[in-house]
């Protein structure tokens, strides 16, 4: 497959093999997504750029790497994207934070937008869209296109889980953008849902089932 990346980290396995497990409870399958979404977040910014400054350590000066979190952007796909977005941003606290809400039109079946918040200035900055699972890939699809008409600098996506049918049709719609995943499961089901996956991301998280 390409351009998709699995960070198969032993700890991130490890968190979302605790996640699937349907005795989980909501509060420690909201605990397990904050910790994977910090260990996520570190494999995503691997190829951050970076800018040296000068600093005086103790002993001497010297010039430091240093990233500029503010360029970052993370896009939460509402709402189930927002169970990522607390743990990305305690590892990167200046990054700056967009929403994007989608409904399925019932009658089309096409991804319609009810709510987009960007941050100013978008030409300049490096995107990392965010939603626990890639299943259909409609709304990610929908989200990414809405994302490229300001045109950012990159736009990186970035969830849980996904499966063959959600990877091909995200990179069959946007091949310039890498899918960062902790697993691709088997299959989509009848109903849009991943197999084995872990279920309904959103109602799980906020325990609305
Ligand atoms: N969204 C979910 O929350 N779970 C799935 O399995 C697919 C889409």
């Amino acid at each position: 497959m390409k351009n998709v990346h699995v960070i198969n980290h032993p700890l991130v396995q490890h968190k979302l093999s605790l996640m699937r497990n349907k005795e989980a409870s909501t509060n420690s399958f909201r605990r397990l997504l904050n910790e994977l979404s910090m260990l996520m977040a570190y494999e995503v910014t691997r190829d951050m750029p970076m800018h040296h400054v000068t600093i005086e350590t103790p002993l001497e000066t010297m010039s430091a790497p240093m990233i500029d979190g503010k360029k970052l952007v993370f896009v939460s796909i509402l709402r189930a994207g927002n169970g990522i977005l607390d743990g990305m941003l305690s590892v990167v606290p200046g990054a700056r934070v967009g929403h994007i809400g989608l409904y399925r039109d019932p009658k089309t079946l096409k991804a319609v937008e009810y709510y987009f918040k960007m941050p100013q200035e978008m030409t300049s900055r490096d995107i990392i869209v965010v939603d626990p699972m890639l299943a259909t890939g409609n709304s990610a699809i929908a989200a990414v296109e809405r994302l490229k008409q300001l045109q950012p600098r990159s736009i990186k996506f970035v969830c849980l889980l996904t499966c063959p049918e959600g990877v091909k049709a995200m990179n069959d719609a946007h091949p310039d953008v890498p899918v960062y995943t902790a697993a691709i499961d088997r299959e989509l089901n009848d109903h849009g849902y991943i197999l084995p996956g872990l279920g309904d991301a959103g109602d799980r998280m906020f325990g609305t089932k």
